[in-house]
């Protein structure tokens, strides 16, 4: 019989950014459940606490941590206090972002430079730290930055949400390159529209309901169906894969505009 590829993380230790609400407190109950101990990093800490509480009542390990993606100093932080309480880590999951809607002739500087150094500047803040933490240990380990659909079709009225992820995209692939000789596996996984905190209300506005009859599968997508992906980037499946974009869209991607 073939032997089929493993999805276990047991003996991993993850740091997820993001981790108070939506997909990022979806992805560390998911790799809680997968065997890896999960450091939670957000900016709420009563809503870190409460992820924590899930995780740990479903019997995963956890430690959440306040901190901020766009600040060097919180993000060194942030790696040292994961690894004094879990263990050295081997998973990063850049996850943290921030949207601003707004069209490009009233997009102001300060929101341009919110959602660039949140969803770009912060992820890279973080690779940075957490691979360095990875070579000075000489031990290998994954990067899953998350993008979207978004950073490689357009849409009105998000200029800096889009560059940001285009922008992640590509860093994506030159992290990939520059850390494959370390044994740092980097991929991207591009969601679509998935219901969360960041776009509920859309999603019931006429505009929103337009917007899921346009998605080839006719449905908005829940953060679990972006569970098979993120195992596969995270776990021993994944062993051969970097550089990549895994869309996970019900199609959006290639939609017609
Ligand atoms: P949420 O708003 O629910 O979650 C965003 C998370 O980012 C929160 O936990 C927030 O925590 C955290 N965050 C924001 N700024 C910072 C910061 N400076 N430092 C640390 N943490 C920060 O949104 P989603 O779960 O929907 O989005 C998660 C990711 O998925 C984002 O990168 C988003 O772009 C991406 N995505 C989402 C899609 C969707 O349809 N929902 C589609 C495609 C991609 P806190 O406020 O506590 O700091």
């Amino acid at each position: 019989m073939t032997e089929l590829p493993s999805f276990d993380l047991t003996g991993q230790v993850a740091l997820v950014t993001g981790a108070s609400s939506g997909i990022g407190r979806h992805f560390a109950l998911l790799l809680a459940a997968a065997g890896a101990k999960v450091a939670l990093a957000a900016r709420r800490v009563e809503r870190l606490a409460e992820a924590a509480r899930e995780i740990e009542a479903a019997g995963g390990q956890c430690w959440p941590i306040v901190g901020d993606v766009t600040r060097s100093d919180s993000v060194a932080a942030a790696v040292a206090e994961a690894e004094a309480k879990l263990g050295s880590l081997t998973i990063l999951v850049n996850n943290a972002g921030v949207v601003v809607a707004k069209p490009v002739l009233q997009h102001t500087e300060e929101e341009w430079d919110f959602v660039l150094d949140t969803n770009l500047k912060g992820a890279w803040l973080m690779a940075r730290e957490f691979a360095q933490h990875l070579v000075d240990r000489q031990r290998p380990g994954r990067i899953v930055n998350i993008a979207s659909v978004l950073g490689v079709r357009t849409i009105a009225s998000l200029p800096s949400y889009t560059a940001a992820k285009a922008g992640l995209i590509h860093l994506t692939h030159v992290l990939a390159m520059e850390l494959a000789r370390h044994g740092i596996l980097v991929n991207a996984l591009a969601p679509g529209y998935v219901e969360t905190d960041f776009n509920r209300e859309f999603f019931r506005s006429e505009a929103g309901k337009k917007l899921e009859a346009r998605i080839p599968l006719r449905r908005i997508g829940r953060p679990d169906d972006l569970d098979g992906a993120m195992l596969l980037l995270a776990s021993p499946a994944g062993a051969y894969i970097t550089g990549a974009v895994i869309a996970v869209d019900g199609g959006h991607g290639v939609a017609p505009i």
